[in-house]
Protein backbone atom coordinates (compact mmCIF):
# COMPACT_ATOMS: atom_id res chain seq x y z
CA UNK A 1 0.00 0.00 0.00
CA UNK A 2 2.81 2.54 1.11
CA UNK A 3 4.30 1.30 -2.02
CA UNK A 4 1.97 1.84 -4.45
CA UNK A 5 1.17 5.47 -2.96
CA UNK A 6 5.20 6.22 -3.27
CA UNK A 7 4.72 5.02 -6.99
CA UNK A 8 1.93 7.25 -7.70
CA UNK A 9 3.23 9.72 -6.24
CA UNK A 10 6.38 9.52 -7.59
CA UNK A 11 4.62 10.79 -11.71
CA UNK A 12 2.85 13.76 -9.88
CA UNK A 13 4.73 16.51 -11.40
CA UNK A 14 2.94 19.41 -9.62
CA UNK A 15 4.60 17.80 -6.21
CA UNK A 16 7.97 17.56 -7.62
CA UNK A 17 7.34 21.64 -8.63
CA UNK A 18 6.63 22.13 -4.78
CA UNK A 19 9.84 20.51 -3.81
CA UNK A 20 12.24 21.10 -6.42
CA UNK A 21 13.42 23.97 -4.21
CA UNK A 22 12.69 22.58 -0.35
CA UNK A 23 16.40 22.31 1.11
CA UNK A 24 15.13 19.09 3.17
CA UNK A 25 13.89 17.37 0.47
CA UNK A 26 17.21 17.98 -1.53
CA UNK A 27 18.98 16.69 1.55
CA UNK A 28 17.09 13.44 2.04
CA UNK A 29 17.20 13.31 -2.54
CA UNK A 30 21.16 13.63 -2.25
CA UNK A 31 21.56 10.54 -0.15
CA UNK A 32 20.96 8.53 -3.43
CA UNK A 33 21.96 11.16 -6.10
CA UNK A 34 24.93 12.23 -6.87
CA UNK A 35 24.75 16.15 -7.62
CA UNK A 36 22.86 18.04 -10.15
CA UNK A 37 25.83 18.45 -12.00
CA UNK A 38 28.05 16.30 -14.77
CA UNK A 39 31.46 17.78 -12.56
CA UNK A 40 29.54 16.35 -9.49
CA UNK A 41 28.49 12.91 -10.90
CA UNK A 42 32.12 12.49 -12.33
CA UNK A 43 33.64 13.09 -9.02
CA UNK A 44 31.66 10.33 -7.34
CA UNK A 45 32.80 8.10 -10.18
CA UNK A 46 36.45 9.08 -9.56
CA UNK A 47 36.09 8.64 -5.33
CA UNK A 48 34.50 5.15 -6.55
CA UNK A 49 37.47 3.74 -9.12
CA UNK A 50 39.64 4.82 -6.10
CA UNK A 51 37.43 2.04 -3.80
CA UNK A 52 38.33 -0.33 -7.34
CA UNK A 53 34.28 -0.06 -8.34
CA UNK A 54 33.33 1.17 -11.41
CA UNK A 55 30.22 3.58 -12.32
CA UNK A 56 27.42 4.13 -14.64
CA UNK A 57 26.59 7.33 -14.68
CA UNK A 58 22.84 8.14 -14.96
CA UNK A 59 21.26 12.13 -16.23
CA UNK A 60 18.15 12.22 -14.22
CA UNK A 61 15.02 12.73 -16.42
CA UNK A 62 12.77 11.15 -18.47
CA UNK A 63 9.21 11.38 -20.41
CA UNK A 64 10.60 14.79 -21.84
CA UNK A 65 7.35 16.20 -24.59
CA UNK A 66 9.64 18.59 -26.32
CA UNK A 67 12.05 17.56 -29.07
CA UNK A 68 14.41 20.36 -27.82
CA UNK A 69 14.23 18.76 -24.31
CA UNK A 70 15.43 15.38 -25.66
CA UNK A 71 18.71 17.23 -27.72
CA UNK A 72 19.31 18.87 -24.61
CA UNK A 73 19.58 15.80 -22.76
CA UNK A 74 21.54 14.29 -25.99
CA UNK A 75 24.13 16.83 -26.01
CA UNK A 76 24.45 16.31 -22.08
CA UNK A 77 25.03 12.68 -22.25
CA UNK A 78 27.88 13.46 -25.30
CA UNK A 79 29.85 15.84 -22.93
CA UNK A 80 29.39 12.93 -20.02
CA UNK A 81 30.77 10.20 -22.41
CA UNK A 82 33.89 13.24 -22.44
CA UNK A 83 34.50 14.12 -19.46
CA UNK A 84 34.62 10.39 -17.96
CA UNK A 85 37.02 9.36 -20.64
CA UNK A 86 39.17 12.61 -19.67
CA UNK A 87 38.84 12.30 -16.16
CA UNK A 88 41.51 9.45 -16.94
CA UNK A 89 41.08 6.20 -14.43
CA UNK A 90 37.41 5.45 -15.43
CA UNK A 91 35.38 3.27 -17.78
CA UNK A 92 33.28 5.12 -20.26
CA UNK A 93 29.83 3.57 -18.78
CA UNK A 94 26.37 5.85 -18.80
CA UNK A 95 22.56 4.64 -18.51
CA UNK A 96 19.99 6.15 -20.46
CA UNK A 97 16.19 5.93 -20.66
CA UNK A 98 14.87 6.27 -24.23
CA UNK A 99 11.58 8.44 -23.08
CA UNK A 100 14.94 11.09 -22.12
CA UNK A 101 15.95 10.78 -25.74
CA UNK A 102 12.51 12.00 -27.08
CA UNK A 103 11.18 7.88 -27.78
CA UNK A 104 7.62 9.06 -26.61
CA UNK A 105 8.16 12.32 -28.83
CA UNK A 106 9.38 10.76 -32.52
CA UNK A 107 11.28 7.40 -32.67
CA UNK A 108 13.25 9.10 -35.48
CA UNK A 109 14.51 11.59 -33.13
CA UNK A 110 15.30 9.18 -30.64
CA UNK A 111 17.20 6.67 -32.65
CA UNK A 112 19.15 9.59 -34.11
CA UNK A 113 20.21 10.82 -30.61
CA UNK A 114 20.76 7.45 -29.16
CA UNK A 115 23.18 7.11 -32.34
CA UNK A 116 24.94 9.95 -31.72
CA UNK A 117 25.61 9.09 -28.24
CA UNK A 118 26.52 5.27 -28.82
CA UNK A 119 29.02 6.61 -31.71
CA UNK A 120 30.75 8.76 -29.45
CA UNK A 121 30.60 5.74 -26.78
CA UNK A 122 32.04 3.44 -29.00
CA UNK A 123 35.28 5.67 -30.25
CA UNK A 124 36.03 6.28 -26.35
CA UNK A 125 35.38 2.17 -26.14
CA UNK A 126 32.33 2.83 -23.40
CA UNK A 127 29.31 1.62 -22.86
CA UNK A 128 25.52 3.03 -23.08
CA UNK A 129 22.77 0.88 -21.12
CA UNK A 130 19.30 1.79 -22.08
CA UNK A 131 17.36 1.52 -18.37
CA UNK A 132 14.21 -0.21 -18.58
CA UNK A 133 11.30 1.88 -17.48
CA UNK A 134 7.62 0.98 -17.44
CA UNK A 135 5.99 -2.48 -18.65
CA UNK A 136 4.31 0.26 -21.51
CA UNK A 137 7.76 0.30 -22.91
CA UNK A 138 9.27 -3.09 -22.44
CA UNK A 139 8.00 -4.36 -25.89
CA UNK A 140 9.12 -1.09 -27.98
CA UNK A 141 12.71 -1.23 -26.10
CA UNK A 142 13.57 -4.21 -26.49
CA UNK A 143 12.49 -3.93 -30.33
CA UNK A 144 14.42 -0.65 -30.07
CA UNK A 145 17.57 -2.38 -29.27
CA UNK A 146 17.44 -5.65 -31.26
CA UNK A 147 16.55 -3.93 -34.59
CA UNK A 148 17.70 -0.70 -34.29
CA UNK A 149 20.59 -0.47 -31.78
CA UNK A 150 22.62 -3.95 -31.11
CA UNK A 151 23.20 -4.67 -35.14
CA UNK A 152 25.62 -1.29 -35.41
CA UNK A 153 26.88 -0.92 -31.92
CA UNK A 154 26.66 -4.77 -30.28
CA UNK A 155 28.87 -4.68 -26.88
CA UNK A 156 28.64 -1.56 -26.52
CA UNK A 157 25.07 -1.43 -25.60
CA UNK A 158 23.31 -3.63 -22.95
CA UNK A 159 19.53 -3.96 -22.37
CA UNK A 160 17.73 -4.21 -18.52
CA UNK A 161 15.57 -7.02 -17.67
CA UNK A 162 12.82 -7.11 -14.61
CA UNK A 163 12.02 -10.14 -13.18
CA UNK A 164 8.78 -8.56 -11.69
CA UNK A 165 7.76 -9.25 -15.66
CA UNK A 166 5.94 -12.57 -16.32
CA UNK A 167 7.78 -11.91 -19.80
CA UNK A 168 11.07 -11.70 -18.58
CA UNK A 169 12.36 -15.73 -18.98
CA UNK A 170 11.43 -15.28 -22.65
CA UNK A 171 12.82 -12.37 -23.28
CA UNK A 172 16.00 -13.22 -21.41
CA UNK A 173 16.27 -16.52 -23.35
CA UNK A 174 16.10 -14.41 -26.69
CA UNK A 175 18.77 -12.10 -25.91
CA UNK A 176 21.23 -14.76 -24.31
CA UNK A 177 20.64 -15.90 -28.29
CA UNK A 178 21.64 -13.25 -29.33
CA UNK A 179 24.72 -12.38 -27.04
CA UNK A 180 23.08 -9.62 -26.10
CA UNK A 181 24.70 -7.57 -22.49
CA UNK A 182 21.79 -7.35 -19.45
CA UNK A 183 21.32 -6.29 -16.53
CA UNK A 184 19.16 -7.99 -14.44
CA UNK A 185 16.99 -6.06 -12.12
CA UNK A 186 13.41 -6.55 -10.07
CA UNK A 187 11.96 -3.59 -11.67
CA UNK A 188 10.82 -0.30 -9.56
CA UNK A 189 7.47 0.29 -11.68
CA UNK A 190 3.87 0.11 -10.40
CA UNK A 191 2.93 -3.13 -12.82
CA UNK A 192 -1.07 -4.91 -12.99
CA UNK A 193 -1.15 -8.02 -12.43
CA UNK A 194 -1.34 -9.10 -15.40
CA UNK A 195 1.86 -8.37 -16.60
CA UNK A 196 3.53 -8.58 -12.97
CA UNK A 197 4.04 -11.20 -10.38
CA UNK A 198 2.09 -9.54 -7.73
CA UNK A 199 3.84 -11.50 -5.18
CA UNK A 200 7.29 -10.91 -4.09
CA UNK A 201 8.73 -13.83 -3.43
CA UNK A 202 7.81 -14.70 -6.93
CA UNK A 203 9.62 -11.89 -8.52
CA UNK A 204 12.95 -12.69 -6.05
CA UNK A 205 12.48 -16.45 -7.07
CA UNK A 206 12.38 -15.49 -10.90
CA UNK A 207 15.23 -13.00 -10.41
CA UNK A 208 17.37 -16.24 -8.80
CA UNK A 209 16.18 -18.18 -11.67
CA UNK A 210 17.02 -15.53 -14.36
CA UNK A 211 20.13 -14.61 -12.79
CA UNK A 212 21.51 -18.89 -13.01
CA UNK A 213 20.78 -19.00 -17.01
CA UNK A 214 22.83 -15.57 -17.34
CA UNK A 215 25.69 -16.76 -15.45
CA UNK A 216 25.83 -19.90 -17.48
CA UNK A 217 25.15 -18.30 -21.15
CA UNK A 218 24.84 -14.58 -20.53
CA UNK A 219 27.10 -11.92 -22.06
CA UNK A 220 28.75 -10.22 -19.04
CA UNK A 221 25.47 -10.00 -17.42
CA UNK A 222 25.16 -7.07 -14.58
CA UNK A 223 23.25 -8.07 -11.79
CA UNK A 224 21.97 -5.36 -10.00
CA UNK A 225 20.30 -6.22 -6.45
CA UNK A 226 20.97 -5.27 -2.61
CA UNK A 227 19.17 -8.20 -1.81
CA UNK A 228 21.52 -9.86 0.92
CA UNK A 229 20.03 -13.38 -0.04
CA UNK A 230 20.30 -13.21 -3.55
CA UNK A 231 23.78 -12.11 -3.53
CA UNK A 232 24.72 -14.77 -1.64
CA UNK A 233 22.97 -17.18 -3.32
CA UNK A 234 24.60 -15.93 -6.75
CA UNK A 235 28.02 -15.93 -5.03
CA UNK A 236 27.56 -19.95 -4.40
CA UNK A 237 26.16 -20.40 -7.76
CA UNK A 238 29.05 -18.30 -8.89
CA UNK A 239 31.73 -20.42 -6.82
CA UNK A 240 29.89 -23.83 -7.67
CA UNK A 241 30.32 -23.36 -11.12
CA UNK A 242 34.03 -22.19 -11.38
CA UNK A 243 32.57 -19.31 -13.03
CA UNK A 244 35.49 -16.31 -13.83
CA UNK A 245 35.17 -12.60 -12.12
CA UNK A 246 35.31 -11.14 -15.49
CA UNK A 247 31.94 -12.78 -16.63
CA UNK A 248 29.36 -10.75 -14.65
CA UNK A 249 29.56 -8.13 -12.44
CA UNK A 250 27.13 -6.83 -9.40
CA UNK A 251 25.62 -3.55 -9.56
CA UNK A 252 24.20 -1.36 -6.91
CA UNK A 253 23.24 2.24 -6.11
CA UNK A 254 24.56 5.12 -5.48
CA UNK A 255 23.88 5.42 -1.97
CA UNK A 256 22.67 2.06 -0.97
CA UNK A 257 24.83 -1.03 0.75
CA UNK A 258 27.96 0.84 0.51
CA UNK A 259 29.22 -1.79 3.04
CA UNK A 260 28.01 -4.95 0.66
CA UNK A 261 29.62 -2.75 -2.31
CA UNK A 262 32.80 -2.87 -0.86
CA UNK A 263 32.54 -6.74 0.53
CA UNK A 264 31.94 -7.81 -2.96
CA UNK A 265 34.69 -5.80 -4.16
CA UNK A 266 36.95 -7.08 -2.17
CA UNK A 267 35.90 -10.99 -1.97
CA UNK A 268 37.34 -10.38 -5.95
CA UNK A 269 34.23 -9.75 -7.34
CA UNK A 270 34.01 -6.73 -10.00
CA UNK A 271 31.42 -4.22 -8.93
CA UNK A 272 29.21 -0.97 -10.34
CA UNK A 273 27.32 1.16 -8.90
CA UNK A 274 24.80 3.40 -10.75
CA UNK A 275 25.54 7.04 -10.06
CA UNK A 276 22.20 9.06 -10.76
CA UNK A 277 22.54 13.02 -10.91
CA UNK A 278 20.68 15.70 -12.23
CA UNK A 279 17.77 18.34 -11.40
CA UNK A 280 15.40 15.71 -12.24
CA UNK A 281 15.67 13.86 -8.90
CA UNK A 282 12.00 13.35 -7.50
CA UNK A 283 10.90 10.29 -9.70
CA UNK A 284 14.29 8.45 -8.74
CA UNK A 285 13.97 9.35 -4.98
CA UNK A 286 9.99 8.28 -4.84
CA UNK A 287 10.83 4.69 -6.48
CA UNK A 288 13.93 4.75 -4.26
CA UNK A 289 11.75 5.71 -1.05
CA UNK A 290 9.03 3.28 -2.27
CA UNK A 291 11.82 0.43 -2.51
CA UNK A 292 12.62 0.51 1.48
CA UNK A 293 9.60 2.76 3.48
CA UNK A 294 11.82 2.44 6.20
CA UNK A 295 13.67 5.00 4.31
CA UNK A 296 10.49 8.10 5.32
CA UNK A 297 10.85 7.39 8.59
CA UNK A 298 14.59 8.42 8.57
CA UNK A 299 13.76 11.27 6.51
CA UNK A 300 10.82 12.79 8.56
CA UNK A 301 13.29 11.95 11.24
CA UNK A 302 15.69 14.15 10.10
CA UNK A 303 13.12 16.89 9.15
CA UNK A 304 12.20 16.93 13.28
CA UNK A 305 15.66 17.19 14.26
CA UNK A 306 16.56 20.18 11.80
CA UNK A 307 13.14 21.56 12.91
CA UNK A 308 13.77 21.01 16.64
CA UNK A 309 17.24 22.39 16.35
CA UNK A 310 16.20 26.03 14.27
CA UNK A 311 13.97 25.94 17.08
C1 LIG B 1 22.34 -0.79 -10.80
C2 LIG B 1 20.85 -0.80 -10.79
C3 LIG B 1 20.17 -0.44 -11.94
C4 LIG B 1 18.78 -0.48 -11.97
N1 LIG B 1 18.12 -0.20 -13.15
C5 LIG B 1 16.79 -0.34 -13.20
C6 LIG B 1 16.07 -0.21 -14.42
O1 LIG B 1 16.64 0.04 -15.49
N2 LIG B 1 14.72 -0.37 -14.39
C7 LIG B 1 14.04 -0.66 -13.24
O2 LIG B 1 12.82 -0.84 -13.27
N3 LIG B 1 14.69 -0.78 -12.07
C8 LIG B 1 16.02 -0.62 -12.02
N4 LIG B 1 16.68 -0.78 -10.82
C9 LIG B 1 15.89 -0.85 -9.56
C10 LIG B 1 15.49 -2.27 -9.23
O3 LIG B 1 14.54 -2.72 -10.16
C11 LIG B 1 14.89 -2.35 -7.83
O4 LIG B 1 13.77 -1.52 -7.74
C12 LIG B 1 15.86 -1.98 -6.73
O5 LIG B 1 17.17 -2.39 -7.02
C13 LIG B 1 15.45 -2.62 -5.42
O6 LIG B 1 15.42 -4.00 -5.57
P1 LIG B 1 16.46 -4.99 -4.86
O7 LIG B 1 16.85 -6.01 -5.86
O8 LIG B 1 17.57 -4.24 -4.28
O9 LIG B 1 15.60 -5.75 -3.80
P2 LIG B 1 14.42 -5.40 -2.79
O10 LIG B 1 13.52 -6.56 -2.83
O11 LIG B 1 13.85 -4.02 -3.00
O12 LIG B 1 15.21 -5.38 -1.45
C14 LIG B 1 15.82 -6.57 -0.97
C15 LIG B 1 16.75 -6.21 0.16
O13 LIG B 1 17.80 -5.38 -0.34
C16 LIG B 1 18.14 -4.40 0.65
N5 LIG B 1 17.80 -3.07 0.13
C17 LIG B 1 17.05 -2.77 -0.94
N6 LIG B 1 16.95 -1.43 -1.12
C18 LIG B 1 17.64 -0.89 -0.09
C19 LIG B 1 17.90 0.45 0.31
N7 LIG B 1 17.41 1.51 -0.37
N8 LIG B 1 18.67 0.66 1.42
C20 LIG B 1 19.18 -0.41 2.10
N9 LIG B 1 18.95 -1.68 1.77
C21 LIG B 1 18.19 -1.93 0.70
C22 LIG B 1 17.32 -4.72 1.87
O14 LIG B 1 18.03 -5.63 2.66
C23 LIG B 1 16.11 -5.41 1.28
O15 LIG B 1 15.45 -6.25 2.18
C24 LIG B 1 18.07 -0.81 -10.78
C25 LIG B 1 18.74 -1.18 -9.63
C26 LIG B 1 20.12 -1.19 -9.62
C27 LIG B 1 20.82 -1.63 -8.37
Amino acid sequence: MIRQSLLWLSQQDSIFRLLRSNRLAWKFASRFVAGETIEEGVAVASQLAARGITASLDLLGESVSRPEEAIAAKEAYLRMLDQMAAAGGLEVNVSVKLTQMGFDIDEALCLQNMREILTRAAALDGFVRLDMESSDYTQRTLDFFTNELHPSFGNHCGVVIQTALRRSEADIERLITMGARVRLCKGAYLEPPSVAFPDKADVDRNYVKLMERLLLDGNYPGLATHDPAIITHAREFISRHAIPAERYEFQMLYGVRRDLQQQLRDAGHRMRVYVAFGTQWYPYLMRRLAERPANIAFMLGNLVKESVSRG
